[in-house]
């Protein structure tokens, strides 16, 4: 293995940046952005109604519009926007969110950004790379949970390269339990990835070994804020080479790629500009935007004094207003809410069109192996995570069972489903199917399905109760839609949830 210095130099390839620049620009012009947002101050309701209704034929909008929408300044238009946020949630969507938990394998990282618990001059960190034989213990505890699909995460180093992530991805996959209550048995059949931008090459690597996404935060759009919090002699400190890393996910042949900002960092109306900015410039390369988008909020990490003091921390009401605007800007994409937050904020922006969360969720190397013998003992996770083996603060730290009978409570039914990329639905096939309002059909069925399953082999008897309520109510809405009742769709769909209530898992459309 190269040492960290002499292999933090040749991991980036200059052509690699270059390939896409157009006439030497990258797609973040600032001084658009900032007149955009300067220029549409003024809130014309007929104006933002006619957006509203753009969103809601599930089109995506255009910069000056969402700079519109940003600027809005009247709380009844903002009540609009946020029943507009949910009506196309329903209609893309309809009542479902989908379920995930990350995996931290590795806290090295030769990066230093100055928000973040695992940066390197971070000497309270206590470093840790997992062995295959811990990737697998945690795996099994996530397992154990009900998940299904994992977010794999690492800090950037030599010690967790590209080939490390597909010996983890590949012992993820390997593990199969038997289920905790019922007949079934629990695995992981989605991975996705969270890891720092790659070349081309180590990108197929992990196409090669069966990823789900591709995911990579810009953390900020703005410039001159980048440089200041990524050190300029770091990998992270080149703008650019992160800005394209999806460009060269989608070369390499990942075409689910997932995007980001850290919102803390600078202006939250700046960052949307640039998300927008972001899906625009996928779409004009490859024909197709983001599979999703992130807004995680700057908590407090170890040894990080700006994660506590920024200028630009995100407040609930602004956070409720950006995560809307994204919803109507890129109707069709997924919005992820992760467990940075807490419970309250969280249920409210899950109401304007949010499609996944997290839950039970660990952020320290190896925290669900220890969190094991206190979960033994007690029903909720330790909200106490050891501060210096993660990198920022959670503000959900109930388990996946108690978030997910709260879901159920408010009428949403929890998903599993991992079909999309199974079946193919993928890239320019699946947003096609999203933008016609297709997809969402299918994943409704998957839903019931997947839903079915963890409360047969995970579920606690409270969240079993509430759940049955709610699939009852589900096979009635289903029965009752004219688009099942095309071709076979619907008896193949009873013939799956029999089989599912019989012990056959893992089946899907
Ligand atoms: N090291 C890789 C990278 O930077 O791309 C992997 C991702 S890092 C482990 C995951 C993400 O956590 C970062 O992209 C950043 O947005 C977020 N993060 C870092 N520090 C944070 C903090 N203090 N609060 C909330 N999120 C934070
Ligand atoms: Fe390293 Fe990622 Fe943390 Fe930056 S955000 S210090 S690259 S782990």
């Amino acid at each position: 293995m190269l040492d960290a210095k002499e292999w933090t130099r040749q991991v980036i390839k200059k052509d690699e940046i270059d390939k896409y620049l157009i006439n030497g620009e990258d797609f973040i012009n600032e001084k658009r952005i900032q007149l955009l947002l300067q220029s549409k101050r003024k809130t014309d309701k007929k104006q933002i109604r006619d957006i509203l209704a753009k969103s809601l034929s599930i089109e995506r909008l255009e910069p000056k519009e969402t700079a519109m929408l940003l600027n809005v300044q009247d709380s009844d238009i903002w009540q609009e926007m946020y029943e507009t946020g949910l009506k196309i949630k329903k209609k893309v969507y309809d009542n479902r969110i989908v379920f995930f938990a990350p995996l931290y394998c590795s806290n090295y990282c030769v990066n230093n950004c100055a928000y973040c618990g695992f940066r390197s001059e971070n000497r309270n960190e206590k470093r840790r790379r997992l062995s295959m034989k811990e990737v697998k213990s945690e795996t099994e505890v996530m397992v154990d949970e009900g998940h299904k699909r994992m977010m794999i995460v690492y800090g950037e180093h030599p010690l967790s390269d590209a080939d490390y992530m597909c010996d983890t991805i590949r012992s993820v996959y390997e593990v199969r339990k038997p289920a905790s209550r019922g007949k079934g048995f629990g695995q992981i059949r989605r991975v996705n990835v969270n890891a720092a931008p790659m070349s081309i090459k180590d990108l197929r690597k992990l196409w090669q070994v069966g990823i789900g996404t591709y995911q990579v935060f810009q953390e900020t759009y703005h410039k001159a804020t980048y440089a200041a919090v990524h050190p300029l002699n770091t990998i992270k400190g080149n703008y650019r080479w992160r800005l394209y890393a999806l460009h060269r996910a989608m070369d390499a042949g990942i075409d689910d790629v997932a995007t980001g900002a850290l919102f803390g960092l600078y202006d939250w109306r700046f960052e949307v500009m640039g998300l927008l900015y972001h899906a625009i410039d996928l779409e004009h390369h490859f024909g197709i935007g983001p599979h999703t988008i992130s807004f995680p909020r700057m908590t407090p990490a170890s040894g990080s004094a700006m994660s506590r003091n920024s200028s630009y921390i995100v407040h609930d009401f602004d956070f409720k207003k950006l995560v809307t605007v994204l919803r109507l800007s890129v109707p069709y994409t997924g919005l992820i809410i992760t467990a940075r937050e807490a419970p309250g904020i969280k249920k409210e922006v899950i109401q304007v069109g949010c499609t996944q969360t997290d839950a039970s969720t660990r952020i320290g190397i190896g925290g669900y192996t220890e969190a094991l013998e206190e979960l033994q003992k007690q029903k909720e996770y330790p909200g106490d995570q050891d501060q210096e083996r993660q990198q920022f603060t959670l503000g959900e730290t109930r388990r996946l069972d108690s978030v997910i009978r709260e879901c159920a409570e408010m009428g949403m039914i929890s998903s599993f489903c991992t079909a999309g990329y199974r079946c193919g639905r993928t890239g320019a096939k699946i947003m096609g199917l999203l933008k016609n309002c297709i997809e969402g059909k299918f994943c409704k069925l998957n839903a019931v399905l997947t839903f079915r399953e963890y409360l047969d082999d995970y579920a606690s008897p409270e969240t079993k109760a509430v759940g049955e309520k709610l699939i009852k109510n589900e096979l009635q809405e289903i029965r009752k839609d004219p688009f099942y009742q095309k071709g076979s769709l619907l008896s193949t769909f009873e013939t799956l949830f029999k089989n599912i209530e019989n012990g056959q898992r893992d089946v899907y459309i």
